[in-house]
């Protein structure tokens, strides 16, 4: 489908996701005590969804998670692999539409730490990212508490009603609102 006929963000979207995506990074850094800005420890890459390739593509999820080794060889202390954050602008939007109190920049601010916490623990080796359902259900919920226990004292506008959204996910289980990290190694 040509990008033309998808919901996807327009520039002054873009501008907020840039934001957004700078201040989950540097909140996720703190709280790990981690170097994103040092592409060794922290490869990660972002792609809306218009750049994204057609399997990382999904429907019904924000966000999704992939691993992707490198090509080629890897330098003497690197890392063999790079994490890449696909965001699903179809679905956020959609989910914008049908509740008009959410703000866009919060939204993107939770999907972003999310997203950079789970980078964060895979890149430690606190957890494996090709595990099984059962223990991607439990990193799940681990990863929405960590999460909260970041941004629940961030006074951005909107972020309240958020992280009351996904309260359910905390306690592990609810489905709604999407997030969805599943893995999908190359
Ligand atoms: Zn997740």
């Amino acid at each position: 489908m040509a990008a033309a006929e998808l919901n996807i963000f327009d520039s002054e979207q873009i501008v907020i996701l840039d934001r957004a995506c700078l201040l989950a990074r540097s909140l996720a850094a703190d709280a790990f005590r981690l170097d994103f800005d040092d592409i060794h420890s922290w490869p990660v890459d972002i792609k809306r969804y218009p750049e994204l390739r057609p399997e990382e593509r999904a429907e019904g999820v924000f966000a999704q998670l992939f691993r992707y080794l490198r090509p080629g060889p890897v330098l003497v202390g690197g890392r063999p692999d790079y994490y890449r954050i696909c965001l699903y602008d179809p679905a956020i939007l959609k989910a914008l539409a049908g509740e008009p109190k959410l703000s866009l920049e919060a939204l993107l601010t939770y999907i972003l730490t999310h997203e950079f916490v789970h980078v964060a623990r895979f890149a430690r080796f606190m957890e494996i990212f090709d595990s099984g359902r059962e223990s991607r259900l439990a990193e799940e919920e681990i990863v929405h508490r960590e999460t909260f226990r970041i941004l629940k004292n961030n006074r951005m506008p909107g972020l309240e009603l958020v992280l009351d959204l996904y309260k359910n996910h905390r306690q592990g289980g609810a489905l709604d609102p999407p997030d969805a990290c599943a893995s999908s190694p190359q």
